[in-house]
């Protein structure tokens, strides 16, 4: 019998080569063109001089569109219309008249950015073709065999393009040797998992940070973003290492929802603890979605205070309590670390609430008719 497989998608995002970088920024300048036309006729027509009130879908700008491929040089009927659709859903979801324009040039000018539908780019030899131009990535060998959907292109800090494309990915269900385990998000970037593994992450800004400063001080504004760019990678990279050492080896992963309370109570960047933890939970999500394995998310309450032998609430607790890295249970006499500790409580607690899975949100996050009706089940 066969098993049917679905496949998964994934995002490549490959550098361009430069020699494209001309012509790319040219189309970046037209797209904007027809984000700030789609901008002005929305707020338009959500607050006419006259007559009812409309908001403009997607299709209402694709006919007000129509036929304005001839004022463009560098970009098709198919980019307008992404632009229009990404326009009506940010619209939609931000419920403003008017978003922001995205200007060309300038300190507020706007990061490239020309969207594209599957058909729009094209393999020919050893280059791509993308509207009549052709380019290179680096890395195309990994174009070679795939099925690609609707994609972009993006330009970074640094003046850098990338093309980013979703493709689809063949899923390869694996079993780990271990069973379970569970993931903790400690103040100071570490990840601590239930069977006592650690990831330091304070290290990606280590020599940068200096440099950094320098070449602030010294006025070299693209040097500091490339720094930045560089940093930022260092840390893209080590979470990948970690997810994916963790996806290989267990089953089931459980990780906490980052509880707001636990960050207010540091003075670190909010931010970035954010972006990180975030970052690794996307990738463990999709990461698990391929190897066929499970990720849950529960609650991180008590997590920190409870002892994991014996369940007392013994552990440190309060603001003056945060520089306590190990304790002693006063119940059963064990000694933790308290990020481990942290850890095999979340292990412990998909345990007992299996009804909180995947990605719904935690109890805590529901509404609270929600949250009662899941405390009972
Ligand atoms: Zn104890």
């Amino acid at each position: 019998m066969e098993v049917e497989i679905a496949n998964c998608i994934r995002t490549l995002r490959l550098k361009v080569k430069p020699e494209a970088y001309a012509s790319l920024n040219a189309a970046a300048v037209e797209v904007n063109r027809v984000w700030n036309f789609a901008n002005e006729t929305s707020a338009k027509a959500a607050r006419p001089f006259a007559g009812p009130p409309k908001w403009l879908s997607a299709y209402d700008l694709d006919k007000l569109t129509a036929g304005a491929t001839k004022y463009f040089e560098r970009i098709g009927s198919e980019t307008i219309q992404r632009v229009n659709a990404e326009f009506a859903t940010r619209h939609k979801q931000v419920k403003k008249t008017k978003l922001r324009w995205r200007s060309s040039r300038g300190s507020r000018r706007a990061l490239g950015w020309i969207p594209f539908k599957a058909v729009q780019l094209k393999r020919k030899g050893t280059s791509l073709r993308f509207s009549g131009k052709a380019f290179r990535v680096f890395e195309q060998a990994c174009l070679s065999e795939v099925k690609w959907k609707c994609g972009c292109f993006s330009q970074d800090a640094v003046g850098d393009w990338w093309l980013s494309l979703p493709v689809e990915v063949r899923a390869e269900p694996t079993v780990a040797q271990n069973e379970e385990v569970g993931l903790d998000l400690g103040l100071k970037n570490t990840v601590a998992t239930s069977d006592g593994d650690k990831l330091e992450a304070s290290n990606f800004y280590r020599n940068i940070e200096q440099k950094i400063s320098q070449a602030q001080r010294r006025g070299h504004k693209r040097q500091a973003k490339r720094l930045h760019r560089r940093a930022a990678r260092r840390r893209k990279d080590t979470l990948h290492k970690f997810s994916r050492k963790i996806v290989n080896r267990y089953q089931r992963i459980i990780v906490g929802d980052v509880s707001s309370a636990k960050l207010v109570k540091t003075r670190m960047a909010k931010s970035v603890l954010d972006a990180g933890w975030g970052m690794l939970k996307a990738q463990l999500q999709y990461k698990a979605n391929q190897a066929g394995k499970c990720v849950f998310i529960v609650s991180e309450r008590n997590t920190t205070r409870a002892c994991s032998n014996c369940r007392a609430l013994t552990g440190p607790a309060g603001l003056d309590m945060l520089a306590v890295r190990a304790w002693v249970c006063s119940g059963c006499g064990g000694t933790h670390d308290r990020d481990v500790n942290a850890a095999r409580n979340i292990r412990f607690a998909a345990r007992c609430s299996p009804s909180v899975s995947g990605n719904e949100p935690s109890p805590s996050d529901t509404p609270p008719s929600q949250a009662s009706r899941l405390r009972e089940a």
